[in-house]
């Protein structure tokens, strides 16, 4: 039985990628976290901690999307899909 490690799981991947995707799942982390307390306490919370929550879920969205495009960005650029 042969032990076909075709696939080259590089221990050094690109810092600069590593980087961004770091950054991109944080921003992703603080977006589905702000949602889950939105689903989750909506009826409860008070409309003001609604408001800012929902802010906060909002500024975090755009921050994901903006990690999303530097990613998708320096993968093309860089080539270390
Ligand atoms: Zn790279």
């Amino acid at each position: 039985m042969a032990s076909a490690t075709g696939v080259t799981t590089t221990a050094s991947q690109c810092e600069e990628k590593a980087r961004l995707l770091r950054v991109y799942s944080f921003a992703t982390l603080d977006y589905s976290r702000a949602v889950m307390v939105l689903h989750e306490r909506s009826g409860i919370m008070s409309r003001q901690n609604y408001e800012e929550i929902r802010a906060f879920a909002e500024k975090a969205r755009g921050l994901t999307e903006h990690a999303r495009a530097e990613l998708d960005r320096h993968l093309i650029e860089h080539g270390c899909f």
